[in-house]
């Protein structure tokens, strides 16, 4: 079954449109967290972010980088929140790769609630060997 975000590709629903590519396409979000707040979107249907390949990730990130950089211009904003919702665990709802990018004004009052954890003592060094990439 086509996600929502499937649809929009192939212009089956509407959506307002700010860029395209073969990589990827730029709309607005249909309920912001922020006015302006937008989504880019890989044209492939990649349920998450590990599955795409480097190369269209980091063309995303670039145009995630204009979108920022157009909100700053445009809207004044003072700062973006850019995000990825990774799998439903972690607030995914529509299971194909986009990026957020969500312009912020100082003092806007919408706070970011994620809240944060303490480690035990020496808990932080084992999770670092577990993390560890090297
Ligand atoms: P996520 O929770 O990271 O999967 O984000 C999905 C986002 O898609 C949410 O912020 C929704 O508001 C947004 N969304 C869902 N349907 C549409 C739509 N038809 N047009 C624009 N944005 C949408």
């Amino acid at each position: 079954m086509k996600t929502v975000f499937e649809m929009i590709i192939d212009n089956e629903i509407p959506s307002v449109k700010l860029y395209e590519d073969d990589v990827c396409i730029v709309i607005l979000d249909i309920n912001p967290i922020q006015k302006g707040h937008a989504l880019v979107i890989s044209k492939k249907p990649y349920p998450r972010f590990t599955l795409a390949p480097q190369d269209e990730l980091s063309h995303m990130m670039e145009v995630a980088k204009r979108v920022d950089l157009k909100m700053r211009e445009v809207l004044g904003a003072d700062g973006t929140n850019i995000m990825i919702n990774n799998d439903p665990a972690s607030g995914q709802e529509v299971p194909h790769l986009h990026i957020h990018v969500i312009p912020r004004y100082t003092g806007d009052g919408k706070g970011f609630v994620l809240n944060k954890d303490k480690y035990d003592d020496n808990e932080i060094a084992s999770f670092g060997e577990k993390l560890c990439l090297n």
